[in-house]
Order: structure tokens, then sequence, then C-alpha cells
């Protein structure tokens, strides 16, 4: 059972059987999990090694560090609050395997380390004073490379604050690490699942990452009660093409897991090289759309520069105002009118 970090370290040292924690060319360190390094195929165009493996062009310095302004949101050192009726929690920077388009840079894998007793309470207080938050996203780095005990502590000081909030538990763990979801584990949640609920917030980016093990991970939550959502990101290499997201949605939504976000990825620095031009995104949602049933379609959205926020990306079927008229498109192209009051 891992409980600690160094457990934890070991743990991952001794399944793999060598370190895989190495110096990346950029910040972002070089951690890979026995369980995907398994998937992952010698070749460089593998779209679950490209995921994990550093590539040099990181080291280009030409975005900034935090493009979504969460520095400028932060109202404790913790707690993001840039959306009114929700707040993000960073319960820690660390990670079971880091994502090298991750789009916290700034944060992860820099050795912040696990959200104290102290910075929990704060983050407490905030939320006791702030009624208009109705959820709160625990997010980091992963949440669940926090210890059982750490975890236990911080549901229990967050339910006894704020009772109704709806908790999101973010996390890739289920896609990078499944075994940590072990009967120990599920029995805290278990436990904490009262007023407000849990809701499961999954990062799976390409089909391949939909493993027995990570299904049965999920299937966990499921059986508690708790919605699966994923949010992926369109990443060059990866995902970027139609047939692949195609059976990513389906499986995930055929696993009980609904499509929730497809993100552009940000301008994050090091990231260019796994990004995918926004126009492309555009077609690909564009024909997604008509492959896909609406629950198995993911929102295409962009968390604009400065803090500019989401939002969501789709072409737009109301082309023009004719008088008392409103012009639609339809899919297939042609024209139709509606009118408007
Ligand atoms: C994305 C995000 C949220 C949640 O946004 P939803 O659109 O509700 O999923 C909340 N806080 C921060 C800081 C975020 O980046
Ligand atoms: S799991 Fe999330 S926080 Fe961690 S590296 Fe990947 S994207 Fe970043």
């Amino acid at each position: 059972m891992i409980t600690s970090r160094k457990d934890l370290e070991a743990h991952i040292h001794l399944t793999t059987g060598e370190a895989r924690w190495f110096d990346s060319p950029s910040s972002l360190p070089l951690l890979i999990s026995d369980h995907l390094a398994k998937l992952m195929e010698d070749r460089e165009d593998d779209p679950i090694r490209r995921q994990f493996v550093p590539d040099i062009r990181e080291c280009d310095t030409s975005c900034s560090i935090d493009p979504l302004a969460e520095v400028d949101h932060s109202v404790t050192s913790r707690l993001i609050h840039r959306y009114g009726h929700r707040a993000a929690l960073l319960t820690t920077d660390r990670c079971f395997s880091y994502c090298r388009h991750c789009f916290r840079r700034r944060f992860t894998g820099t050795d912040t380390g696990a959200i104290s007793d102290e910075e929990i309470d704060k983050a407490a207080a905030y939320l006791s004073r702030h009624d208009e938050i109705h959820e709160l996203l625990l997010t980091g780095g992963d949440m669940f490379t926090l210890s059982n005990e750490r975890l236990d502590r911080l549901f229990g000081i967050l339910r006894q604050s704020r009772e109704d909030l709806v908790l999101r538990l973010c996390t890739r763990a289920v896609a990078s690490f499944p075994s940590r979801f072990d009967d120990e584990l599920m029995d805290i949640i278990a436990r904490h699942d009262h007023g407000g609920p849990f809701l499961l917030l999954t990062q799976f980016n390409h089909p391949g990452e939909l493993t027995r093990e990570s299904i049965d991970a999920v299937r966990r939550f499921l059986s508690l009660g708790i919605p699966a959502f994923n949010q992926s990101v369109l990443l060059r290499g990866v995902n970027d093409d139609v047939d692949t997201l195609e059976e990513l949605c389906v499986k995930l939504l055929y696993n009980r897991i609904k499509p929730y976000y497809l993100f552009q990825c940000d301008l994050v620095q090091g990231t260019g090289h796994l990004r995918v031009p926004v126009e492309r995104g555009l077609e690909i949602e564009q024909e997604l759309r008509r492959r896909l049933s609406g629950l198995a379609m993911p929102q295409y959205t962009i968390d604009l520069p400065e803090g500019g926020g989401k939002v969501i990306l789709t072409k737009d079927h109301l082309v023009a105002a004719d008088g008392d008229e409103l012009v639609f498109t339809t899919l297939d192209g042609d024209t139709r009118r509606y009118p408007r009051a």
C-alpha cells in the first residue's frame, strides 16, 4: 500500500526495475509509471509515448509559463477563484507521470509538495466565507498522489466547512496508475461521500489509454454512484485525427464516462510541438459532430490567453439575420430560415 511519497517513489522504481526519474530539457520532471511504460511502443510517433517522453523542443521558451493568469486569480497560496461559482484547489504539484503538454507547468513538478494542514485550513476558511462557490475542483498535480491520511483529512475538513460543495476529483491516475484505486482508498472516498456529490474528472487522450485496468479503476467510482467525465487535450500526433477521437469518445461513453471537454492545447511554454492549429481543431470538431451522438460529443474549448477564460469553439450555424428571419446553415451546407419572434 502506498501511503507516502517515499513509498510511491520506491514502488515506481521497484515495478519498473529502474529509476525513470531524470532531468528533462524543461522544468517539468520526467516520470513514467510502469503501467504507461508498458503501453508504449518504442517508436517516436507512438501516441502514448509522445505524451510522456520529453522532446528537445520543450526548450523553446517563446510562450508564457502562466497564460491563464492563474497566479493573478489565486486567493490563497493553493486556491484559484477565477469563475464565480467554482474554484480550483491545487492539492499537490506531484503526478504519477508527467504529461509533456501539461498546462500548469508553472506549478506542476516544482517540488511545492502536498498541501499542508495550514493551507487546507486557509482554503476551507475562504470557502466557508464564499458560499457563492458551488463546485470545488480538487486538482494539482494529481490529488491521488497524496497519502490516504492526507486525503482523509482534506475531505474531512472540506465537508466540515462546506457540506454542500460539489467536489470534482480531477485525476489522470486512473489512466496512468490505476492500481492506486484499491479497497483502502475507495473506502475513504465512500466514507466522505455525503452532502455535495463527488464527481470524477478523468483525462484520457487516446483510446489506447482505456485499458482493462483503467476501466476497472473508473468502475470503482461508478459503483459508488460517482459519475465520470473526461477532459481530453487535442494533441498533435496523438489524437489530432477524427478516427482516433471518434474511437476514444465512443469507447469512453460505452464505459460510462461522459466526454466533457476537448481542450485546445494552451499557449504554455514548452508545448508548442504538441499544439494543433485552432482552425484544424475546428475542422476536426465539425466532422466529429457529424459522427458522434450528442452524448459522446465533447465540447471543443479554448482557455483564452491573459486569463480570458474558457470559451467553447464550434461552427456557428446562425449565419445571418434577415428582416424578421434568422438564417441558418444545416450540417449538409443548405440554408434554412427561422422566424425571429
Ligand atoms: C476550468 C476551470 C474551472 C472549471 O470550469 P468548468 O467549465 O466548470 O469545467 C474552474 N476553475 C478554474 C481555475 C479552471 O481553470
Ligand atoms: S496529470 Fe495533469 S497536472 Fe499532471 S502533468 Fe498531466 S496534465 Fe499536468
